[in-house]
């Protein structure tokens, strides 16, 4: 039994689930659906690797790292959830849908990195780009603290000639960020609506002033989905961390219009260390069922931005805790109706960081390039690139984890 009861929460609860009324729900597959599409996807998977390497002894050498790879994220068999919306299968918000040449080419380009083969690959699987410096919270954990409300830095034009070039390159998702996208409301729906399909467009958001209207027409330019950060299931201790009195709110609403709009939805939450324990993670994910999100995502706090400096990494007990809960979630069959939980800290302290630096970065508000947002290398100003023939031209820091 991982929730213990608690009056107040309860009675919390009971206050969020007329809220909560209006949101659509995530649809359940049954267990013998799951089993199909599980079989599907590795029929595919071994047939997509003969089809590039012609050759059976690299074709079960790349699916045998792969699925070494799937235990060491996922724990146990490495089996993970799935979200069945909009007619595709989602195993993340990382990952283009399944089935989609995106997907294809996705996966090709992971293998790439096992086995190297001669096939089209993306150059960048993912960019988290911060389009604005404006913001109206005021987060603990903002690791754009530095540079919030400084003037902007780019323009739309700046914004479509880089991101175009990044796409030009390959690239399989952008997530746009800030500050605080949705500020720039209008711009990121002409950036999405005038940028390259073959690209997935995440929007990353505090929720602001995000209404149905608002998600239909995101939904309407491109997007795929939204990631909505929510911090507690409790709206005054939301709000408290974000620095903004209405900020549970906007979060709540922007989930449940972009769900309606057919967008996409993940949960992102900063577990800190008074929340890493099985009360607050379980009746976050309870919320999140409420929410009708798709995924949810744990990010454990880093000492970066304004908590830079400041003792807030979580301690051996509290990550062993969070673990032991995940792997509950991603392989226990009474948790089958929780979204599915991203948690990178789970993989990284087994296999490291494959990605930062290497398929993804970081451009922060002020146009600098970072390996990740919360390993801030500062290695070059992104603009610098629009001059230069090729990008890879300038290094950008690799994770040391790795
Ligand atoms: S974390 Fe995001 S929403 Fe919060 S202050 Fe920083 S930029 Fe704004």
């Amino acid at each position: 039994m991982l929730l213990e009861e608690n009056t107040s929460i309860d009675t919390e609860q009971a206050k969020l689930d007329r809220l909560f009324d209006d949101a659509p729900r995530r649809p359940l597959l049954y267990p013998w659906q799951e089993e199909l599409i599980r079989y599907w996807i590795k029929v595919h998977f071994f047939f997509l690797a003969l089809n590039t390497y012609k050759n059976f002894k690299k074709t079960f050498e790349v699916l045998k790292i792969f699925q070494e790879f799937k235990k060491k994220t996922f724990g146990r068999d490495g089996e993970r959830k799935i979200t069945l919306k909009n007619g595709k299968i989602w195993f993340g918000i990382h990952i283009p849908p399944f089935p989609s040449k995106n997907f294809n080419k996705y996966i090709l380009t992971e293998f790439h990195r096992y086995v190297p083969h001669s096939r089209s690959i993306n150059t960048f699987q993912q960019v988290n780009f911060a389009i604005t410096t404006k913001c109206p919270m005021r987060c603990e954990h903002c690791f754009e603290w530095d540079n919030l409300n400084m003037p902007e830095t780019f323009s739309l034009e700046q914004l479509q000639q880089l991101t175009k070039k990044l796409q030009n390159q390959g690239l399989a998702h952008i997530s746009l960020s800030g500050g605080e996208p949705m500020i720039r409301y209008e711009e990121m729906v002409k950036l999405i609506e005038n940028g390259n399909k073959d690209t997935h467009w995440w929007a990353i958001t505090s929720g602001f002033n995000l209404n149905e209207e608002k998600a239909k027409r995101l939904k309407k330019a491109g997007a795929t989905g939204l990631v909505v950060s929510i911090d507690h299931y409790l709206p005054a201790s939301h709000n408290k961390f974000r620095g903004h009195k209405d900020a549970f709110n906007h979060g709540v609403n922007a989930a449940i219009s972009a769900g309606k709009a057919g967008l996409m939805v993940a949960i992102s939450v900063c577990v800190t260390k008074e929340n890493a324990n099985r009360v607050f993670l379980m009746n976050f994910m309870q919320m999140a069922i409420n929410l009708g999100a798709d995924f949810v995502q744990w990010l454990e706090p880093k000492a970066e931005g304004h908590y830079r400096n400041k003792d807030v990494e979580m301690n051996e007990g509290q990550i062993q805790l969070m673990e032991e809960v995940y792997e509950e979630l991603c392989h226990n069959p009474k948790y089958r109706k929780y979204p599915p939980v991203m948690y990178y800290g789970y993989y990284q302290r087994r296999i490291g960081c494959f990605s930062a630096g290497r398929s993804s970065f970081y451009v922060d508000s002020v146009g600098m390039v970072h390996s990740c947002p919360f390993c801030h290398s500062a290695d070059f100003k992104i603009t610098d690139w629009l001059e230069m023939p090729a990008i890879s031209g300038k290094e950008i820091t690799k994770c040391e984890l790795y």
